[in-house]
């Protein structure tokens, strides 16, 4: 691994000294999906990141820290949008019984995602303590996530805890083999990931639409599947460098008159046949005018059993196009490997949390990370900005008491 650049400990909650009277700032992901009702009133949808941030709310409440929290909702652009104000999250707070101020959408400021220091300035004012508990967001030099840290004495809350507990292991010594399965549509993204996770990992099961343009860099036919055209040469590269990627043998392809959907699937096996015209499995050439869009049954079974062999299991990304019932049994067989599996198994969120919880195995995992994009960065990068951050604020706490 890269080791991180600001050498020391993530400070944590514990780490913040006597809290009674003390004025603290929570940086929370509280980015939940909302829904509007007959007369226009927005609410809540889904709770899940409110809830999941209590144990960090009611750790700082009860010692009797005053609290206000700060969060993004959607993508309001650096404008004020009504649509996107947190006010029907600071009314589930309520209901939750938390006593604490909310801020209005960090993201409504263009200084936010600019990382403007001004920002950061006027947030932290007033304040003695700031927490981090938005792990979602330590990829991006915000000016809540890396600002903050710098002008108050931080720590980081305990969703954050959780996930580096959980993700360190990986980046240090993962239990062997560690396996990392990998897929989704797009290659391009992932290309550097897929570079150091080569290095990290004992083995990298490639499956998705991105697996095709690996498969059309060693000379296969794709037919009609995905493929990032830009990217050949650099999966041709990792192909030579790294032994440790391993491709689909067999996929299920479609043929040009099957039209893709998501749905359920029908619960009636006459259907459910009958939907099959068109659809069937191949080895390595996909026919033209032909779509891969899953991994077929030779290649869920291999890459099932490298699963259940294996020490820890990383999951990343679709196998197929799980939404449609015809193409998520790759997907689904990788899903039950890592319910099975002794392995410690770790989910980078995303599609793929999306598909266990399609399949009702979430819960059999060892830890379902809430933010993708920064779970994937930090097994690439080593560090995350949010965390240095963190952590170079630790380290001057640590001093100043010195
Ligand atoms: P990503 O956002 O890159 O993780 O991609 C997730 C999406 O990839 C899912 O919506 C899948 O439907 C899609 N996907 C997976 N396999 C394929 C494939 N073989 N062809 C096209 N799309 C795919």
């Amino acid at each position: 691994m890269t080791e991180p650049s600001s050498a020391g400990r993530l400070p944590l909650l514990e780490d913040l000294g006597e809290l009674a009277g003390k004025h603290v700032l929570v940086r929370l992901d509280l980015n939940v999906p909302l829904v509007e009702d007959a007369s226009g009133a927005r609410r809540v949808a889904d709770d899940f990141r409110i809830r999941a941030a209590l144990p960090t709310l009611e750790y700082l409440l009860k010692r009797g820290a005053e609290v206000t929290i700060a969060t993004h909702l959607g993508r309001p652009k650096g404008k004020v949008d009504p649509r996107y104000s947190v006010a029907p999250v600071a009314s589930r707070l309520e209901e939750l019984g938390i006593k604490a101020k909310v801020l209005e959408n960090l993201r409504f400021d263009p200084g936010e995602e600019a990382g403007s220091e001004v920002l950061a300035r006027q947030l932290a004012q007033g304040q003695d303590l700031f927490v981090n508990d938005a792990f979602g967001t330590m990829h991006r030099p915000h000016a809540s996530v890396v600002g903050l840290p710098r002008l108050l004495p931080s720590a980081a809350g305990r969703l954050v805890e959780k996930e580096m507990a959980a993700l360190g292991p990986l980046l240090s010594e993962p239990p062997r083999p560690f396996v990392v399965v990998i897929g989704g549509a797009k290659v391009g993204d992932k290309i550097g990931l897929l570079r150091s996770l080569s290095a990290r990992a004992d083995r990298v099961l490639v499956g998705g639409g991105m697996a095709f343009t690996f498969m059309a860099a060693l000379g296969h036919g794709i037919g009609d599947s995905i493929l990032d055209g830009e990217r050949l040469e650099d999966c041709r590269n990792l192909l030579e460098e790294k032994a440790q990627l391993i491709l689909p043998v067999d996929f299920v392809a479609a043929g040009p008159e099957v039209s893709i959907e998501p749905r359920e699937a029908s619960g009636d096996a006459a259907v459910d046949r009958a939907d099959r015209t068109g659809v069937t499995v191949v080895g390595t050439e996909i026919p033209a005018g032909w779509k891969g869009l899953d991994i077929g049954p030779v290649t869920s079974e291999a890459f099932r059993q490298v699963v259940l062999s294996a020490g820890a299991v990383m999951w990343n990304g679709p196998m197929g196009v799980f939404e449609d019932p015809r193409f998520a049994a790759g997907t689904y067989e990788v899903a039950k490997a890592m319910a099975e599996t002794k392995a410690f198994t770790v989910v980078g969120g995303g599609d793929s949390a999306a598909a266990l919880d399609r399949f009702g195995l979430a819960q059999e995992m060892d830890h379902i990370s809430t933010g993708g994009g920064a779970s994937l960065e930090l097994l690439e990068l080593g560090d995350l900005p949010g965390l240095e951050a963190l952590r170079e604020s630790g380290a001057r706490q640590g001093e100043e008491r010195r």
